[in-house]
């Protein structure tokens, strides 16, 4: 494992906020309090791991939004955790409308490397209906300011969001690759407990937004970043014992969001070419490289027995293929012949 995976994360829940976010409730996802970070870090250094060090990062919160004196005592712990060998490098996230250029020095000063933004939208209307307190233009604002001062970006977006809808979100990925972030994370709407969304959506005012509809929403915007050479580090809420044991009511909470989406990118792909082919009734034969079998059958060969359904396909065979670098489709144009030949003998069965 290098350093760069080994993340030791430390949750600040709700430390800098100006206020709550309609979607966020920080000590329901993370479980932890914000008075545990700095014994987190101390303990870091005192007991430093084996082997390659971690990746320091603060999650849960707006690091940068937090009060100066406050700021510069975990940037010191971290200094400390980093001087001893602990930690190679530190990542934090914060608001858009809490980035300045004297901000960003300070965290340069400390050995910060990566700031991780939390976009969630470029809609202005999903911005306000969600409660975030900054616009679109601050999220071009702060990102540009992030790399201009050699820092690296990560830019988080949300799905599902009240007022948002498909096209917003795709209008969204489109203008956060504009940003060149250099990883993005993509997190669909979750109804957590004791949120302003739970309230809304009691109320009828809030419709869910499913785990299909991310998986349908996300399969479209995945394709987008990969294409601009932009990886997506994180798809969907990380699981915790908080979230699944009863705090995410509903919503787009499911422990493989990630491989459902992949799958759905697949089928996407296959039903794209077969709506190319002249297939009804067809033999169909596809090729796809082995790490990706499983994700083109799709969980219990979902994937499969929809496009037989959505072709009316004879029969669909998926094959893992060496020599395939994506995925490849084949007509059998024998299938019914051999079929017809094999009807004219009784079965024994
Ligand atoms: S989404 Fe971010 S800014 Fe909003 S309340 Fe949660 S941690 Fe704070």
């Amino acid at each position: 494992m290098s350093a760069r995976n080994r993340i030791f994360p430390v949750f600040i829940p709700h430390l800098g906020c100006p206020h709550v976010c309609v979607f966020c409730n920080q000590h329901e996802i993370t479980g932890a309090a914000a008075e545990e970070a700095l014994q987190q870090l101390n303990s870091l250094t005192e007991n430093p791991p084996q082997g390659a060090a971690y990746e320091l990062a603060f999650y849960g919160g707006s690091f940068t939004a937090i009060p100066a004196e406050q700021q510069l005592r975990y940037l010191e712990a971290a200094g400390r955790a980093r001087a001893c060998g602990a930690v190679s490098s530190i990542r934090l996230s914060t608001r858009p409308d809490a980035v300045t250029e004297e901000i960003l020095e300070r965290l340069k000063r400390y050995g910060v490397e990566t700031v991780e933004l939390g976009a969630q939208s470029m809609q202005d209307p999903v911005l306000l209906t969600s409660g975030r307190g900054h616009s679109a233009e601050d999220v071009r604002r702060a990102s540009l300011l992030i790399r201009e001062a050699g820092l690296s970006l990560v830019l988080q977006m949300m799905t599902g969001l009240p007022g948002d809808d498909d096209a917003g979100a795709v209008d969204t990925a489109r203008q956060l690759i504009a940003l060149r972030p250099d990883a993005v994370r993509i997190y669909p709407t979750v109804i957590v407990r004791g949120t302003e969304l739970e309230r809304l959506w009691r109320r009828g005012l809030y419709r869910e937004h499913t785990v299909e509809d991310a998986v349908r929403v996300c399969a479209m915007l995945l394709p987008l970043f990969e294409a601009a050479g932009i990886p997506v580090i994180r798809l969907g809420l990380n699981p915790t014992d908080e979230l699944s044991g009863g705090a995410a009511l509903a919503g787009a909470y499911h422990p493989a969001l990630g491989e459902l989406v992949r799958s759905r990118v697949l089928r996407n792909l296959a039903e794209q070419q077969l709506a190319e082919m002249n297939c009804e009734g067809a033999y169909i034969t596809i090729r796809v490289p082995e790490k990706k079998l499983s994700q083109m059958l799709g969980q219990k060969c979902c994937n499969v027995a929809w496009l037989k359904e959505r072709f009316h396909l004879s029969a669909l065979e998926v094959v893992a293929d060496p020599e395939v670098t994506n995925l490849v489709i084949e007509q059998d144009p024998y299938g019914a012949l051999i079929d017809e030949f094999w009807s004219r003998f009784p079965s024994k069965a």
